[in-house]
């Protein structure tokens, strides 16, 4: 049986001034007051954090919080970052690293996403780590090499227990803004092949108990078909958590 609860992210990106963040979260929470069947989180921009945490703390809500990009140290001489203990402070849960466009526009590698899943995991957040090919990569057949490789080193020497703490978002980059999301075939195949791959660098059954979203386009219209799959346990969502009605639909109708 699959015990592994859902759970849906709104990825806001670089979106959003405070008064705005605040507003969403007012509608939000009065939305889902009752809600609690998935677990609900929404990474706003680092400047909207706090603004957040005092809502989401004044409320008996599920809804948690989480970054968009943490800098693996402490503190230091790392001008314009900010460390996994600067969003515990905000009570953050959670943190989304590997994100395609870092990747792609700051040229973040494997090894130094490892290094943010790493201190992540030090500080008791919980990393989502995205991962997923480009078009060329899939046109090729060569996905699976790519996913592979991205679980491999971003999970190098993360321990057996702590992977419990981590969510894996399978986010194709072809999917991601375009309109066009994976079919729930294509995504259910992913999903199996990276619940696979973790059985083979982990165990069975820490393979079994990790959470793997889908993330790409998603929208109402395609939410519930892909969380219909056995091996996605949620959601990713970019473009379609700007607006509160819209996310709410989709968490309230999964
Ligand atoms: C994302 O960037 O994480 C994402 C999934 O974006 P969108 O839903 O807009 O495709």
């Amino acid at each position: 049986m699959n015990v592994r609860k859902k759970i849906i992210a709104g990825n806001w990106k670089m979106n959003k001034t405070v008064s705005e963040a605040k507003a969403f979260v007012h509608v939000l929470l009065k939305e889902l007051e009752e809600y609690s069947a998935a677990d609900v989180v929404i990474c706003p921009p680092f400047t909207a954090l706090q603004a957040i945490c005092d809502l989401l703390s004044q409320s008996s809500s599920h809804v948690r919080l989480g970054a968009q990009n943490l800098f693996p140290a402490s503190h230091g001489p790392y001008t314009g970052e900010i460390s996994p203990w600067m969003l515990r402070e905000f009570f953050c849960h959670y943190v989304i690293v590997g994100h395609s466009e870092r990747r792609i526009h700051l040229g973040e590698t494997d090894l130094f996403i490892n290094k943010k899943v790493k201190a992540a995991l030090s500080a008791s957040l919980h990393p989502i780590l995205c991962i997923g090919e480009n078009l060329e990569e899939r046109q090729q057949g060569l996905w699976k090499e790519k996913i592979s490789q991205q679980l491999q080193i971003g999970l190098k020497e993360v321990e057996e227990k702590q992977l419990a703490d981590c969510v894996i978002a399978y986010e194709p980059i072809w999917a991601i803004g375009t309109g066009k999301n994976a079919t729930p075939e294509q995504a259910q195949e992913v999903h199996l092949f990276i619940r696979e791959e973790i059985s083979r660098l982990f165990s069975l059954q820490s393979a079994q108990k990790l959470r793997i979203q889908y993330g790409g386009s998603v929208s109402p219209e395609n939410a519930q078909e892909l969380l219909l799959c056995p091996d996605i346990d949620g959601l990713l969502i970019g473009g379609a958590s700007l607006d509160v009605r819209t996310f709410c639909s989709i968490i309230l109708n999964s």
